[in-house]
């Protein structure tokens, strides 16, 4: 999986199916004028995968080239618990074993996908902004290195964190029929804590699946964007950090248990759940959600007039990249080339380290990460920093030098993505790092002061989306590099990393500007092009050999059931399962469809119909291997029945594909036995505001 970069964080089967959700905003007439901002249930956006996806469109024909390098952005909700193996670079493909093509392509085609299906419901309607304060949502993670920032520049905020949801609403102009939301919020994507194998979208899949149930009676096909923002320094664990073993609060100023950081863990709303993290993560959407909604639903929005839409996007060096600095014109700055410090390897209360990078390097150490094949194959090739990259990056202490080391091919992107992106006085950041909270109030001050004499925009609003495009890991302010916790150790470009980013925002932000405007401009420069890695990148990952359903078995032979004499209460605590003869759910991610689905009777019709599949937060699907000698697996399908539910009789199905000895692959499918579901016999903990409307 990818988000912890934990070896050990292997896949075990499917809470949430995870999406890619595109929004389209711009003229009908003319074409050119148009932004496509998609938010992708995952870790980050990443080079190869927007490569994949502009190679995808230009497949398409003519009428998709309007989405392009220029217009099209890529940003991940910022999950921890998705699919890993499919990021362009080598570092983050280390713990998951290297590159899955099939990994890959399965994101690439859903981006796809969704574009295609927003291009396809194009439709003239309205935008309008609006904006509200939350609580309970996020706090920050790394107080310590915040308040580094100046006691000035603090005292501007009432918190260390943004507590505000901006959120877009887009309407029907015909009916005023809701189609959609777009919101900007930042949390860590890191309810579900680094032991839960589930796959799902976190914190933001739990709100993007409840908006869209909550809006289904108004519009089936509604489409809730819940985007990353400046998310470095925040996390989901409200509650806090403490020391597992002590009960204590973890040390101040570096989340240390007795000098380890591998104790310190964070507390989410409901982490006596002792549930992986579950109860917390839903929760934490849930509160995401209803903050959406009440924006979504408040009369006090404010609508966004017919204006320019527009677009730029150029690659850039940072390696060496000097510029005057956007904070102090009499200052010239350097970015230095990607390095990491040893607070990286340390990571977060939201997850401790779990791989010491720079253990392992010679055979005679017995270092865990020896393991990992990725490693020791790649281990030789760390690149040792010579001592002008040293004095670039102070104070870091440099772990790994990793924008230099290009064998066996590129571990980290020098060439980052600068892009932003407008709607009228509207105006997006598409971010390549995890800007801290400091670093994105700074960020969008810069763009919010300039745009008013540049762009004739006379109240600008800035929002940040990423981490987009490529995964440039964080952007902390030049005073919160200093401390070197792990945002400052994980700030690739050396301390002036913030200041260029503005610098190349502000730069390029002319071409912000209406087509007749930016007519006397030169072109925009194309910039270098990263390296895409897709074809070249280590695999270590085994692929599947054979299904055996096992001795006088049948693949999808129901091995348990519910009980079928004894009703089942809807009061969000009854839990129901069903045991299949399964095979390796890697033989077909079933897109589109579903490994799961709940069916309930129709008496009327005298037919069984689908209510829930495997999209569904409550619904899981379980996969285990039974023996892999034998290449025999089983699935559990596990339904926490909703409050929601309408009582009647019910079933179970799985859906599944076995690969024969031949490679060939076979679709089968299984039902379970029949049960029944009664009305709650006592009030649910939760979902009166949850019941579908
Ligand atoms: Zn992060």
């Amino acid at each position: 999986m990818m988000g912890y970069a934990d070896t050990r964080q292997v896949g075990t089967g499917l809470r949430q199916r995870i999406y890619c959700r595109a929004f389209i905003i711009g003229s009908l007439s003319d074409p050119s004028e148009r932004i496509a901002y998609l938010v992708l249930d995952a870790q980050s956006g990443d080079t190869a995968i927007r490569h994949g996806i502009l190679q995808g469109l230009a497949r398409l024909g003519d009428e998709y080239q309007v989405y392009n390098k220029n217009s099209l952005s890529v940003i991940g909700t910022h999950s921890h618990s998705g699919p890993g193996a499919w990021l362009n670079y080598l570092l983050p493909q280390i713990t998951s074993k290297g590159f899955s093509r099939d990994s890959y392509q399965a994101i690439v085609d859903g981006a796809v996908l969704a574009l295609q299906r927003a291009h396809a419901s194009l439709t003239p309607g309205h935008l309008s902004y609006g904006e509200t304060t939350t609580t309970g949502i996020n706090l920050n993670r790394s107080p310590y290195a915040y308040l580094a920032n100046p006691q000035h520049e603090r005292d501007l905020y009432p918190d260390d964190v943004d507590k505000e949801m901006t959120v877009l609403k887009f309407e029907r102009a015909s009916d005023g029929m809701p189609l959609g939301l777009l919101s900007w919020f930042p949390v860590h994507g890191t309810s579900l804590y680094q032991n839960n194998t589930l796959i799902a979208g976190d914190n933001k899949g739990v709100a993007a699946y409840l908006l869209e149930e909550y809006m289904k009676g108004r519009n089936p096909d509604f489409v809730a964007g819940f985007s990353q923002s400046n998310v470095g320094d925040t996390s989901p664990n409200t509650l806090g950090a403490y020391c597992e073993d002590t009960g204590l609060e973890c040390r101040f100023n570096d989340s240390t248990c007795g000098g380890r950081t591998q104790l310190c863990r964070g507390r989410g709303p409901k982490f006596r759940n002792l549930d992986q993290g579950t109860g917390s993560c839903f929760e934490i959407g849930r509160r995401q959600f209803a903050a959406a909604r009440d924006v979504l639903e408040s009369d006090h929005l404010e609508r966004i007039p017919v204006s320019t839409v527009s677009s730029f996007h150029v690659f850039a060096n940072m390696s060496a990249y000097s510029f005057v600095s956007p904070f102090n014109q009499t200052q010239i700055l350097s970015t230095c080339s990607a390095a990491l410090g040893h607070g990286f390897a340390g990571g977060t209360t939201d997850g401790p380290g779990a791989f010491d990078f720079k253990q392992g390097t010679n055979d005679s150490d017995d270092s865990p990460s020896l393991r990992n094949p990725v490693w020791k194959a790649a281990r030789g090739f760390i690149h040792e920093p010579s001592d002008e990259q040293i004095v670039c990056q102070r104070p870091k202490p440099i772990l790994l030098d990793v924008g230099d080391a290009h064998s066996p091919y590129a571990w980290t992107p020098n060439v980052i993505d600068i892009q932003l992106m407008r709607v009228g006085d509207l105006i997006m950041i598409v971010s390549p790092g995890e800007a801290t909270t400091m670093a994105g109030r700074r960020w969008r001050k810069a763009l919010a002061a300039a745009a008013p004499s540049i762009l004739d925009v006379h109240n600008p609003k800035i929002v940040l989306g990423g981490p987009a495009n490529t995964y440039a890991h964080y952007i902390a302010t030049e005073e919160e590099y200093r401390v070197q916790r792990y945002e400052g150790a994980s700030t690739l470009y050396g301390p002036h990393t913030l200041a260029a980013y503005l610098n190349l925002t502000l730069t390029y932000l002319p071409y912000l500007g209406s087509r007749q405007e930016i007519k006397h401009l030169h072109p925009m420069p194309s910039g270098p092009s990263p390296p895409i890695n897709v074809n070249i990148s280590y695999s270590f990952i085994n692929p599947v050999l054979v299904d055996h359903p096992g001795f006088f078995r049948n693949f999808g032979d129901v091995l348990s059931s519910p009980d079928p004499s004894t009703p089942y209460s809807a009061n969000g605590s009854s839990v129901v399962r069903s045991r299949f003869v399964a095979a390796n759910p890697r033989n077909n991610f079933r897109l589109e469809e579903t490994f799961a689905a709940v069916e309930k009777y129709d008496p009327d019709a005298g037919k069984w119909r689908q209510v829930r599949t495997d999209r569904d937060w409550f619904l899981v699907y379980k996969w285990d291997r039974t023996s892999t000698t034998l290449g025999t697996s089983e699935v559990t399908i596990e339904w926490e029945i909703e409050p929601w539910t309408e009582p009647g009789m019910y079933r179970m199905r799985y859906y599944g594909d076995a690969k024969s000895i031949t490679g060939k692959i076979t679709a089968f499918e299984g039902a379970s036995g029949i049960f029944t579901v009664s009305k709650p016999d006592r009030q649910p903990d939760f979902g009166d505001e949850l019941v579908k409307a």
